[in-house]
């Protein structure tokens, strides 16, 4: 339902990251929960429930304050609200973390032809095919966005996807089908939200996604590449209104 995710050059974006996710609250939702890289591995908590129960998951068990993380709030298609099924979700290998908002129309088949090769659901939502999907081509040595285009292109429904690689160098990348997704750089790094709400506190120039968009966020910039794999810009809009 709400998507937000941060590339900074330093500090914690975790506090910013549920910040962002307070913002996007008036849209409703029944769970929360947020992902980092950090020390070579990928972070979750996620909890049922108000973004206090988020909250209070975080204070008895913090993340470790990391510059890169994405975080979700979830009104559930697929699967009861639970601690499991809350998003972000992650493949077997802690490659990558990545959260959802959407429909993934042939999750079934997708998740049956994953299970005979043996994967194990953790969840039981439809996004969890797509992180298992993205990990299979990165084991496979696909780049970041290599991976997340090659399993978009497996999927039928409408997504709007955070994705979060680990790696030497960890990497934020997103993408768009249907549900709205804008991106933003300010002078701490590039920032994502479903709504452009989540992004005013740290940057008024914002940049929508058009369907098919997948976009790499690095701390320097923010790369956009259509449905098609060709590098585009889209307009920067500046946001004069206040929240
Ligand atoms: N279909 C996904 C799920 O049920 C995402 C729902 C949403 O848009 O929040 O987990």
């Amino acid at each position: 339902c709400g998507i937000v995710g941060a590339h900074t050059r330093g500090g914690s974006v975790v506090a910013s990251l549920i910040q962002g996710l307070k913002t996007l609250e008036y849209r409703g939702y029944d769970s929360a929960g947020v992902g980092v890289v950090h020390g070579g591995q990928i972070e979750v908590r996620k909890r049922a429930g108000r973004l206090a129960e988020l909250e209070g998951a975080l204070a008895s068990d913090p993340l470790p304050g990391a510059p890169i993380g994405i975080g979700h709030t979830r009104w559930a298609t697929h699967g009861e609200p639970t601690d499991q099924n809350a998003h972000p979700h992650v493949d077997p290998d802690g490659r990558l973390a990545l959260v959802h908002n959407g429909v993934i129309e042939n999750y079934l088949e997708l998740r049956r032809e994953l299970m005979a090769e043996g994967a194990v659901f953790l969840s039981e939502t439809d996004t969890e095919v797509l992180a298992h999907l993205i990990g299979r081509q990165l084991a496979q040595g696909d780049t970041p966005l290599a991976a997340l285009q090659a399993s978009l292109a497996r999927v039928e429904g409408y997504y709007a996807i955070a994705l979060l690689v680990n790696g030497a160098e960890p990497q934020l990348l997103c993408a768009r089908h249907g549900p709205p997704l804008c991106v933003g750089m300010s002078a701490d790094g590039a920032w994502l939200g479903s709504d452009v709400l989540a992004l005013l506190p740290h940057t008024r120039e914002i940049q929508y996604l058009e369907d098919g968009d997948v976009a790499e966020l690095a701390v320097d910039g923010i790369k956009i590449v259509d449905g098609r794999g060709r590098a585009v810009e889209r307009p920067v809009r500046t946001i004069e209104w206040n929240a």
